[in-house]
């Protein structure tokens, strides 16, 4: 980028859908980002004033494609999100409304956030087509949420 934006990305519209209704707003934008498979200046604008503490992470953790969606043979589904900080490697956990990291246990389950950099890139990563995906048997996914 080698213009410096100085006009409102936002309008007082769309400012206020996000405050009445952010996880209607959320919803919007990730369907924008499925649709144009890109993420844009609007969409970042958007993503950063409903999540703007998980958000920094999450595009760290797209930018090293840290997101893997393991599938059974049945069916079931898990994300694994191989952590940015280098003392573990331990993939996190991600379900639908679940991880397994400190924040999502502190600030989404008590309702401060929608989500934590983890589910976000999650959903980001689902949104814009570069999941990974790889095969786990039923035993192995069962192992993976003991
Ligand atoms: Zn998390």
């Amino acid at each position: 980028m080698t213009t410096v934006q100085t006009h409102r990305i936002l309008t007082d519209l769309e400012e206020t859908a996000i405050r009445s209704s952010p996880a209607l707003a959320l919803h919007h934008i990730l369907s924008d980002i499925t649709t144009t498979r890109s993420l844009g200046q609007h969409h970042m604008a958007t993503l950063s004033s409903l999540c703007p503490k998980a958000l920094p992470g999450a595009l760290q953790l797209l930018d090293k494609n840290a997101v893997t969606k393991g599938c059974t043979p049945m069916g079931r589904e898990v994300h694994l999100v191989t952590p940015t900080a280098r003392t573990t490697t331990v993939p996190y956990v991600v379900l639908e409304g679940y991880c397994a990291c400190r924040a999502y246990a502190f600030q989404v389950a008590a309702g401060e956030e929608l989500h934590c950099k983890h589910s976000l890139a999650v959903l980001l990563s689902e949104a814009l087509g570069v999941v990974r995906t790889v095969e786990l048997d039923e035993l192995k996914f069962a192992a993976l949420l003991a």
